[in-house]
């Protein structure tokens, strides 16, 4: 698994490393949605949280996904095969792990069982750097088999689904911020990537602002299908699930604990 040492240990990790930093710094200066909770007890709960996250994501998840990958090449039906370019049917392929990852997000709020594991994301009531590491580790693992699957059909390479992930992390890590970019600015980003302010309006307690902009990457997934929503003042949005006001009060094992406990 050189191909996962090389390019995500070597050059995506600290990549990601240095964008949270600087995130960090610019959310701290630059605040967009004013905080309900203490910021550094956050940080700890969404730290542990993260851990055994992180464990599976590197140990398990991308290699077994680098493996699928480097299984698909010889599939003459896979995705892209008709292009004449293999960097066309690269790119084709990081679109479509993309799109699948859109469709992802909305079965995780759809199908009950997902929604108990990605509650624990959700019902965070502060929106910021920290709750982009703030998943439970028993939503990865039942990503493994629907990912694993899109992974196989899209033709991408080890390296295109190592650069994917990259991606993924760096732009989920952007979205979550609380950073106030300048509103031109973020217009601008707006018509190709997720910003911000548009994955803040996702984490509302409004279950019809819930239930919108669900893109990963690339915006352009949720204007497809209608499901984007941009017209909500940031000051008017209260960040959380409604039926978990006392969220704010949950250790980490008490959240790891969630899923299994609920009803
Ligand atoms: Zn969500």
């Amino acid at each position: 698994m050189g191909v996962i040492r090389r390019n995500f240990d070597y050059i995506g990790s600290p990549v990601l490393a240095g964008l949270f930093a600087v995130l960090f710094v610019l959310e701290s200066k630059f605040q967009l949605r004013r905080r309900v909770q203490n910021r550094w007890k956050r940080v700890k709960v969404n730290a542990q949280v993260a851990v055994p996250s992180f464990a599976l994501l590197r140990f398990i998840f991308l290699p077994l996904m680098v493996k699928l990958a480097s299984r698909n090449q010889h599939i003459c039906t896979r995705l892209g095969y008709f292009l004449p370019s293999h960097l066309l049917r690269q790119i084709l392929a990081f679109f479509f792990l993309d799109y699948t990852n859109y469709l992802w997000h909305i079965l995780n709020h759809k199908i009950p069982l997902l929604w108990r594991f990605h509650l624990v994301h959700h019902i965070d009531k502060d929106l910021d750097l920290t709750t982009a590491f703030r998943f439970h580790f028993g939503e990865l693992i039942g990503s493994i088999f629907y990912r694993g699957a899109f992974t196989y059909l899209s033709g991408a390479t080890p390296l295109t689904v190592i650069i994917y992930e990259i991606a993924f992390e760096a732009a989920t890590e952007f979205h979550h911020s609380n950073t106030r970019l300048p509103l031109q600015l973020e217009q601008t980003l707006n018509k190709v990537m997720v910003t911000p302010r548009m994955h803040g309006i996702h984490h509302s307690v409004n279950k019809c602002e819930t239930n919108s902009n669900f893109s990963v990457i690339f915006s352009f997934w949720d204007r497809l299908h209608g499901t984007l929503n941009l017209n909500v003042n940031q000051d008017d949005l209260i960040i959380g699930v409604a039926e978990y006001p006392g969220a704010d009060k949950f250790k980490a094992s008490e959240l790891l604990m969630m899923p299994l406990m609920k009803g």
